[in-house]
């Protein structure tokens, strides 16, 4: 029952008056504490940025295929810090974090793209 309440809330509440601009802030219209995170998109064969959206929780490139060299491969990278240079490309990700334990709800990564690579993630997060 506890579970279902805390499933139902999550998908009510998009935390749509949380700023993006903040690391962390309490959403006032359901308690929690959001974590604003940041992704970017490349190219999966040139590794240019490409601009990204979100589109059922997934995060994809705006356009088919990389300008730069028609493929249509792409990677996912979380990023740390956000320069204005990368502020276009930049796609902010709302996550719940759970006070009580460090385990996230990030419900888009299930359904992520078969490419996507947490190995990978990890280590660009690092550069
Ligand atoms: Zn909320
Ligand atoms: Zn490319």
């Amino acid at each position: 029952m506890i579970f279902t309440e805390f499933l139902k809330r999550n998908r009510v509440c998009r935390h749509d008056k949380v700023s993006p601009d903040v690391e962390y802030a309490y959403c006032p219209d359901c308690g929690e504490l959001v974590e604003n995170k940041w992704y970017i998109v490349r190219c999966g064969c040139c590794g240019i940025k490409l601009e990204g959206t979100t589109k059922n929780g997934k995060i994809i490139p705006q356009e088919k295929f990389c300008r730069n060299c028609g493929s249509k491969n792409f990677t996912v990278e979380q990023t740390d810090k956000i320069n204005f240079v990368d502020i276009r490309y930049a796609i902010p990700v709302k996550t719940v974090v759970k006070t009580a334990d460090i385990n996230y709800t990030q419900s888009w990564v299930n359904t992520a793209e078969r490419r996507f690579s947490p190995k990978l993630l990890a280590e660009n997060f690092r550069v």
